[in-house]
């Protein structure tokens, strides 16, 4: 059976059990969950985490070295985070659009009285940019600082590059580091299909089935937003822009989404997802190696959309009519959130504190969604990281095409 099927079969048997459990005996859920599903799913997202710092230290190297001239890199990072912010701010309009249409906020009866949320304080989006270079790389790569060690890499890739023949060496081990880990992602994927049904087990068995029920209509907004986001946006680019059959792309990546949904973490699923593009779509490693890390850093459009939504949400509950430019500055202040925002589970809510207060809405409203935010946490991480790999397959696909155009020049 393949991988990928697999996966989905622990993704589906996971939410069944956990399900089942929730409602039939909480108690049993209570003692399994605490010895058998929480270890199995710590175990599970500690090996792959643990392969994300050295694939993104050694893969940028590499690819950065591999791509040789800095002005191939400098249009690949143009391309890259144009689209990136491109669909982001698509991806809060969608958010935005629908949350006015269904308004989830006016429907239903919200405690507003006993809601509770202290937010914590969120890091400047402006220290986040200019601490991009590392006073010390070493500490950045002990932290797992990614945007500091995609930085790093990024300079030692030229150096390499530049050094030539007198740095062979390291180049070498480098690639060597590279695929060393790549080995190790593919037998830790191995044990994907008994991770992601632990990890389901305990997202879904922790469920209070009323708070999911209350906040229906909120989670059915999101979610529909979500895979709007997906076919329309990234279905389209990749078949606009990468000429290429949406259908091939969704099913390739497959397996990293799965990986995802039941981690809530683009970080952790990093090394799954390069795999995925590297293999099944077919994304040439130097440009997987930069585009994906970046993304699962800084791209977040299911960020951007559930805090395009709860805003307009907690709005409504609360009875604020947000004015035209009230809206524009969500928009921007949103774009600027998903950026802040760390690829680990349960930050896009603690920076959805930073949009709310940007047009004064009341921060305990992140309260009302609190409870229910762990289940939308896997979807939204799900579309993050397609949103990288969509990215990296345009560009791929682009740049292939330059190549064969030049080759066909010179042939001539
Ligand atoms: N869990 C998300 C991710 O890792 C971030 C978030 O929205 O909380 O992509």
């Amino acid at each position: 059976m393949r991988l990928t099927t697999k996966i989905i079969i622990g993704l589906i048997a996971g939410a069944i059990t956990g399900l089942l459990l929730n409602i039939l005996s909480p108690d049993l859920f209570k003692i399994l969950n605490q010895y058998l599903f929480v270890p199995a799913g710590k175990i599970f997202i500690n090996l792959i985490t643990m392969l994300v710092v050295p694939i993104v230290l050694f893969s940028i190297i590499l690819g950065t070295a591999g791509l040789g001239d800095p002005k191939k890199l400098g249009r690949i990072g143009l391309k890259t985070i144009v689209y990136f912010l491109f669909t982001t701010t698509i991806a809060i309009l969608i958010g935005l659009a629908l949350a006015f249409l269904f308004e989830p906020g006016n429907k239903g009866e919200f405690d507003t009285a006993n809601t509770e949320f202290t937010a914590e304080k969120a890091p400047p989006v402006s220290e986040t940019l200019l601490n991009i270079i590392p006073s010390n790389p070493f500490a950045a790569l002990t932290e797992g600082n990614m945007l500091q060690v995609i930085a790093f890499a990024v300079l030692i890739g030229f150096a390499l590059t530049a050094l030539g023949d007198k740095t062979k060496g390291i180049l070498n081990l480098v690639d060597q580091g590279n695929e060393l880990m790549m080995y190790l992602v593919n037998l830790v994927m191995k044990l994907a299909p008994y991770g992601t049904f632990a990890l389901i087990v305990t997202a879904v068995g922790s469920q209070g089935i009323d708070a999911v029920k209350a906040m229906g209509l909120y989670m059915f907004v999101v979610i529909f937003a979500l895979i709007l986001h997906g076919l329309i946006v990234y279905g389209g680019s990749i078949m606009l822009l990468a000429r290429k059959n949406p259908l091939w792309f969704f099913k390739g990546f497959a397996p990293a989404m799965g990986v995802a949904f039941s981690t809530s973490s683009s970080n952790a699923t990093l090394p799954v997802s390069m795999e995925a593009a590297q293999k099944n779509l077919k994304v040439p490693e130097s440009i997987s190696s930069f585009v994906q890390p970046l993304g699962a850093t800084i791209n977040m459009d299911g960020t951007a959309i559930m805090q395009g939504v709860a805003t307009i949400f907690i709005a409504q509950v609360y009875d604020v009519n947000l004015t035209f430019p009230e809206i524009a500055t969500v928009v921007l202040t949103a774009v600027l959130a998903s950026i802040g925002t760390a690829g680990v589970p349960g930050v896009g809510l603690i920076m959805l504190a930073m949009v709310l207060s940007s047009v004064q809405l009341p921060v305990e409203g992140i309260g009302l969604i609190l409870g229910i935010d762990r289940l939308l946490d896997m979807a939204r991480t799900a579309v993050n990281i397609t949103g990288d790999a969509a990215c990296a397959v345009i560009v791929s696909e682009q740049e292939k095409k330059t190549q064969r155009r030049a080759e066909t020049v010179v042939k001539r």
